[in-house]
């Protein structure tokens, strides 16, 4: 669970402002971690992610196994989670911290590294931290939490070591664990407990492991994929590679191949099944004899895969939705937490933000799309981890589409974007928003128009409004007015006028899901242009688009 996979960023818990301060100082010291505060007590600006309730969140975040920095009190934390602690193995570090910073107590996770996290969080408040666990505590270092580079073979094997020991029995170390060198274990060279660092699994004749042992591999066995390889079962192919040379799986650090189109995606998901990177080389960074189109090569120390050959990049488009946080999906939000370069219109970038020191953002200007999704693939095909944001959704008169076509049209030149992985989220559109701030205009079929006339003749779009008209679908506007486009509005809604009663309910949200958002709703008849500007979505409604009270409705029935 520990190391290079498991990437949860973790969540710092607040109730209240009080625990801002503390918050805020724990943050600087843990890589990623974010704040998240409670709707109603905390400042939407102060906290990175609103939630409006707590027991649910906490609980929400312990099944994602995302860690859990909670500033409140102990019990708090417990009763939340008191549901959901039955799955020992799978659980994530769980702390509950003083507000003033003046305790912290690790409560859950031992086998995720809470007392690591605990002791990081308590330097950076300059307070002990009160760690309880009783291996840890006698023997200074937790057996069952090995530093990155190295994984615990069999945890219910380690639980017994560890009782054993803490029975008085004594212990060897058979293998190179420079962590354990200073640990206050009780050694003896003759004892019957050993601790194996070896990246040889049990029952092989390299190792003579007994049931009572510990056991440690080093991630240390790089795995390279020739053309031969590179077909069927990738991960089982790797598996038996390994196990008839006697390696136990965890031991190994890394699926290195060379980029050929076409088995990207296959390799990709056979790493993913390892719980290794991928990493790509145009040559076998090693040497050794290949069998069955796997060579292995097996290190003295731990393998720092990072520094083999590079990523496969990846292009991720995103959507914010239209602009608070609790409207952006998790799935973007993931995203931007793994992003190492954002780019993006800069009020856009601005919306994302705030970044991590060791994230590239490039805000650039919001004509130059097409610049941009080129600028993105360059970055990805260097191996980088790439996000181009759009408000709303990214495939509604957005990035999505600009990207695709920067692949389109680079096609001939650049072969290697087409290695990057690219992916599109979703996110919730302007039109979506705005309905439903209003009830339920989009209730039945509707349509979504861009007034702009930058990249489409005017002549097409008087075309599709008539039309629409025509078809007495909802439209909804997005692009309604610029200073370059004064006099297109008017003239839109002189066509819609042609198709609907002067009464016809419209809704114009303005920045909504924005510091002040602002929604109306009138009539076509009193709809005029000083009404709309650029950062307003007009929806007009159908023949049956109705109000009840302050709301409006298109009814799902038809006449
Ligand atoms: N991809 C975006 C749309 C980009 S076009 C989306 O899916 O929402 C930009 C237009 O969207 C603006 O001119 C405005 O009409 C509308 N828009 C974007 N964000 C908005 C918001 N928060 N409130 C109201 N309208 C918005």
């Amino acid at each position: 669970m520990a190391g290079m996979t498991g990437r949860n960023t973790p969540a710092i818990v607040v109730l209240g402002s009080a625990a801002l301060d503390t918050a805020r100082r724990i943050q600087a010291h843990v890589p990623g971690a974010r704040i998240h505060g409670l709707a109603s007590r905390v400042d939407a600006h102060s906290a990175d992610i609103a939630y409006d309730d707590f027991g649910a969140h906490l609980r929400s975040l312990y099944v994602s196994g995302t860690p859990v920095i909670a500033l409140c009190a102990a019990g708090i934390v417990i009763r939340a989670l008191a549901t959901c602690l039955a799955d020992k193995g799978a659980e994530p570090p769980v702390l509950a911290v003083a507000q003033d910073g003046s305790a912290v107590v690790p409560l859950l996770g031992g086998m995720s590294g809470v007392n690591v996290l605990a002791r990081e969080i308590a330097a950076s408040l300059h307070i002990a931290p009160a760690i309880t666990t009783s291996g840890e505590l006698r023997f200074g270092q937790c057996l069952l939490a090995p530093p990155e580079g190295y994984a615990l073979a069999d945890i219910e094997q380690g639980k017994r070591f560890v009782s054993g020991l803490l029975a008085g029995e004594t212990t060897r170390i058979e293998g190179h664990a420079p962590w354990l060198d200073d640990a206050p274990l009780p050694r003896a060279a003759d004892a019957r407990l050993a601790v194996h660092i070896t990246p040889y699994g049990a029952g092989t004749a390299t190792a003579a492991l007994t049931p009572d042992d510990l056991v440690i591999h080093p991630r240390c066995v790089l795995a390279w994929l020739d053309d031969a390889g590179i077909e069927g079962d990738i991960a089982e192919r790797v598996r038996v590679a390994m196990r008839e040379r006697g390696l136990a799986p965890l031991a190994l650090a890394a699926l290195v191949a060379p980029v050929r189109q076409g088995s990207l995606e296959a390799l990709t998901e056979a790493a993913h099944a390892l719980g290794v990177p991928l990493r790509l080389c145009d040559a076998r960074p090693f040497d050794a004899a290949s069998s069955n189109g796997v060579a292995l090569h097996v290190a003295d120390t731990p393998v720092d895969a990072l520094a083999i050959g590079r990523a496969r990049g990846t292009l991720t488009v995103l959507g914010l939705g239209p602009g608070s946080a609790d409207l952006l999906t998790p799935a973007a939000r993931r995203a931007l937490d793994e992003a190492q370069d954002v780019l993006g219109y800069e009020t856009y970038v601005r919306m994302a933000g705030p970044f991590r020191d060791d994230q590239c953002v490039h805000m650039t200007d919001n004509r130059e799309e097409l610049q941009r999704a080129r600028r993105a693939f360059e970055l990805a095909s260097e191996g980088r981890r790439v996000v181009v944001v759009s408000s709303g959704d990214p495939g509604v008169f957005a990035m999505a589409a600009a990207v695709l076509e920067a692949l389109d049209t680079g096609r001939a030149d650049h072969a290697d974007w087409h290695a990057v992985k690219l992916a599109i989220v979703p996110g919730v559109s302007a039109s979506l928003a705005t309905s439903a701030r209003a009830g339920a205009p989009l209730g039945h079929d509707f349509c979504v128009l861009s007034l702009s006339d930058n990249l489409k003749p005017w002549s097409v779009i008087e075309k599709r409004i008539a039309h629409a008209g025509e078809a007495d679908l909802v439209m909804a506007f997005y692009n309604p007015l610029s200073k370059a486009r004064p006099w297109q509005f008017d003239r839109a809604m002189e066509i819609v006028r042609q198709h609907r009663r002067a009464e016809t309910p419209v809704v114009l949200g303005r920045d909504i899901g924005r510091p002040g958002e602002r929604l109306s709703i009138v009539t076509l008849g009193a709809l005029t242009s000083d009404l709309v500007d650029m950062r307003t979505m007009v929806i007009v409604g159908s023949s049956t688009t109705r109000t009840v009270g302050n709301w409006v409705y298109t009814p799902r029935w038809y006449a």
